[in-house]
């Protein structure tokens, strides 16, 4: 998988790929990143970038010709161009995810190109979300994504970052000042991408989000010991992971909750102790004691997440009696 990202400050990068996973990821080459200083696509003495706002107001917008060389310095071309016989439509309705998917490898056969790894990990990760892609066109189709970071875009999620992960390349687009020049987003990008709702002074900070939140979810770059399945928004269902040893292991998937407490030694630290259940080794237990602490933080903290969780009846249950202790 690739990064590439336009922006106008690229020393903001150094050193955020430096540390952990990140590092590790782009060492054994699971994913390369490219980061493009837009004023080295301009052609004036002061290598201008903005320009000010037709209509009046105020700040400074990003310029759009030294965008569309960077881009095209990239082998991106113009959205409509992009798509021309992909077989898909940038103004289809987003199609179901099966269909998707198979419509995606004959494609991709047709082409002859082997993304044979992206299909793997999209259909890993129960092939993104259940409602289809997030794009317009199919999750997996084989051309770059192409991404302006804004204010005003949709919002990131876990959900998102899967689909990324499952995509061979994806193009940034860091705004500075007011933003970029609409004309960019209409002819180029795939899609307007908020991390929250708040303004920041640029879309580095964002940029960084998105490719740490998706890298980390690219094939090989988690070890086993960490895999994405048993952290907040994991797309599995609660279950007592058997391992190969035969040993059960009491982790087990969020089903679209938020995690539940992490502990370590010491067993006792600044008068708290470690729950007792997570002591005594009985898998069965410590499962149902996890799965309540989910409950009753993403009902605490992120009751919406509820909404579209994979609720068993013992979960239901676990819910009604954490919501009748609060009245
Ligand atoms: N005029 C814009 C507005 O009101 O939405 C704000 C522009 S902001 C100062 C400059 C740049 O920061 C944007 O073009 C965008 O690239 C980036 N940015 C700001 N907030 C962001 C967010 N929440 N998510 C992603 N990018 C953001």
């Amino acid at each position: 998988m690739r990064f590439d990202v336009l922006t106008i400050f690229p020393g903001f990068f150094a050193g955020i790929f430096e540390n952990g996973i990140l590092r590790r990821a782009l060492a054994e080459e699971l994913v390369t990143v490219g980061v493009h200083d837009l004023r080295a696509f301009t052609h004036d003495r002061h290598r201008t970038v903005d320009d000010r706002p037709f209509g009046g107001g105020e700040g400074m917008v990003l310029k759009p010709e030294p965008l569309a060389e960077a881009l095209a310095s990239l082998g991106i071309a113009p959205k409509a161009e992009r798509l021309k016989g992909t077989g898909f439509s940038p103004y289809a309705n987003p199609p179901e995810t099966a269909g998707a998917l198979q419509e995606a490898e004959k494609t991709i056969a047709l082409k002859g190109h082997d993304f044979s790894r992206a299909i793997k990990a999209a259909k890993l990760a129960g092939a993104l979300a259940p409602e289809g892609s997030f794009f317009d066109e199919s999750p997996i189709a084989p051309h770059p994504r192409v991404i302006l970071l804004s204010a005003q875009g949709r919002p990131f999620t876990q959900a998102l970052a899967r689909e990324l992960a499952a995509t061979e390349r994806v193009v940034l687009i860091c705004g500075r000042y007011e933003g970029v020049d609409e004309r960019i987003n209409q002819l180029y990008c795939d899609m307007e991408l908020s991390i929250g709702d708040y303004v920041l002074s640029g879309g580095e900070l964002a940029a960084a989000v998105v490719i740490d939140a998706a890298m980390r979810l690219v094939p090989g770059v988690l070890g086993n010991e960490a895999s994405s399945e048993f952290e907040s928004f994991g797309v599995a269902d609660a279950e007592i992971v058997v391992a190969e040893d035969g040993v059960p292991r009491s982790q087990h998937g969020s089903g679209g909750l938020l995690d539940y407490p992490h502990y370590t030694r010491p067993a006792e630290f600044g008068g708290l102790r470690v729950p007792e259940t997570l002591l005594n080794g009985d898998h069965a237990g410590i499962r149902r004691w996890r799965r309540e602490q989910q409950l009753r933080k993403t009902l605490a903290n992120r009751s919406d997440l509820l909404v579209g969780a994979t609720l068993s009846k013992e979960d239901r249950k676990l819910l009604d009696a954490i919501r009748q202790e609060a009245e």
